[in-house]
């Protein structure tokens, strides 16, 4: 967007704010970490909410904030406590980063989470775009927090060509976002902003009719609505295949714990994993058995079968009911990584959704009628 004078510029983005800001007074959802002002429970929903729909981060918050009341209540918390109360919203190292920041915060700041943006970035898993969503609306200061909603209602506003998190593009929208945030309610833009983005200039078809921006907006002035943002690189998709056992002894169930860097780490899970490229199910678990076990698995009957997206991995998971070809090895038994538990006991550990699915499907069998043991 070429405008004609820094006046020009200033007049148009103060009246795309004040149309944001009654736009968003009347529109907002009520969630509930809109209800508080308290730094800490902002950054615990700020954190949830990336890469999270708004509907799943709702009651996970309000479990979490129920184990975890304060910042001081979290930096205390064992670790494998704080993987548990977010088992099965998935993206395990927001958890880790935010268990270690509360620690860092306790340690380098007695407690209390600093206002000062730089000092949030050098936090644990706390970058760019927390810092400034923290810094704005815990704290009232005018830092953009630039997530996907924001660039892209931002893009479309100015008919930004281009990818809009290129470093040229960014100089142009952020100090765009700046001069908005400026003024009063810098928190108050900034989540007018993201909720502009998820409401109503959401990703293919913009709601341009019920928009307080359409008056100003560029993208919309030239008919750009639709192609912008442009050249957003998609990170491709793979489809793998996945098997699980599921090995009983009596009422308790084998479990092993995740080791290595990955997404799941420290999460207890049925023993499985990928299968290599054209293997079978079975042939896959009797190798996976081995490599995490010592003893090749032997399936019986499948007892669950889903689809589970786990970043850009789209995997095909099938569970089946398991035996242990010979008993544990004693050093595999004794190393911890593996342990025999009842359902209930499963839950209170760190777990992933695919574990529960499967609890799930293993209790609705129990409850069928005529279902055998
Ligand atoms: Fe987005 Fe349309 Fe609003 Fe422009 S007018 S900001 S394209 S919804």
């Amino acid at each position: 967007m070429v405008l004609p004078s820094p006046s020009a510029r200033e007049a148009f983005l103060s009246g795309a704010r004040r149309s944001l800001l009654a736009w968003y007074r009347r529109h907002r959802r009520d969630l509930p970490w809109r209800r508080t002002r308290d730094p800490y429970r902002i950054w615990v929903s700020e954190v949830m909410l990336q890469q999270t729909q708004v509907a799943t981060v709702i009651p996970y918050y309000g479990r979490f904030l129920k184990r975890f009341p304060s910042l001081r209540s979290l930096a205390r918390a064992p670790g494998e406590r704080v993987l548990a109360a977010w088992s099965g919203l998935g993206y395990y190292r927001r958890a880790r980063h935010l268990h270690a920041a509360a620690q860092e915060v306790m340690r380098r700041f007695a407690g209390v989470i600093p206002a000062d943006p730089a000092a949030l970035r050098s936090l644990p898993g706390v970058g760019r775009y927390t810092a400034g969503a923290l810094a704005s609306i815990a704290f009232g200061l005018p830092e953009p927090a630039m997530d996907g909603n924001a660039l892209r209602v931002l893009c479309r506003l100015l008919a930004r060509r281009g990818n809009p998190q290129s470093p040229a593009a960014l100089r142009v929208l952020e100090p765009a976002a700046r001069s908005l945030l400026s003024g009063s309610r810098p928190g108050d833009v900034t989540q007018a902003l993201m909720e502009l983005g998820a409401l109503v200039c959401i990703p293919a078809s913009p709601r341009c009719p019920l928009c307080p921006l359409r008056g100003v907006c560029r993208a919309f002035a030239s008919g750009l609505q639709s192609v912008l943002p442009e050249g957003v690189p998609g990170r491709p998709t793979r489809k793998l295949e996945a098997a699980v056992g599921v090995v009983r002894r009596g009422r308790s169930f084998l479990i092993v714990r995740r080791t290595g860097e990955g997404l799941m780490q420290d999460l207890w899970e049925f023993p499985g994993g990928i299968l290599k490229p054209g293997e079978d199910a079975r042939d896959g678990l009797a190798r996976i058995g081995k490599e995490r076990l010592g003893r090749p698995l032997r399936p019986k009957e499948k007892v669950a079968s889903f689809r589970q997206t786990l970043t850009y991995r789209r995997l095909s998971v099938e569970a089946y009911r398991a035996t242990l070809s010979e008993p544990l090895p004693a050093a595999v038994a004794a190393a911890g990584g593996i342990r025999w538990v009842r359902p209930v006991e499963l839950l209170r550990l760190p777990h992933g959704s695919a574990t529960r699915r499967i609890l799930a499907k293993l209790a609705a069998g129990r409850a069928a009628p005529g279902a055998s043991r």
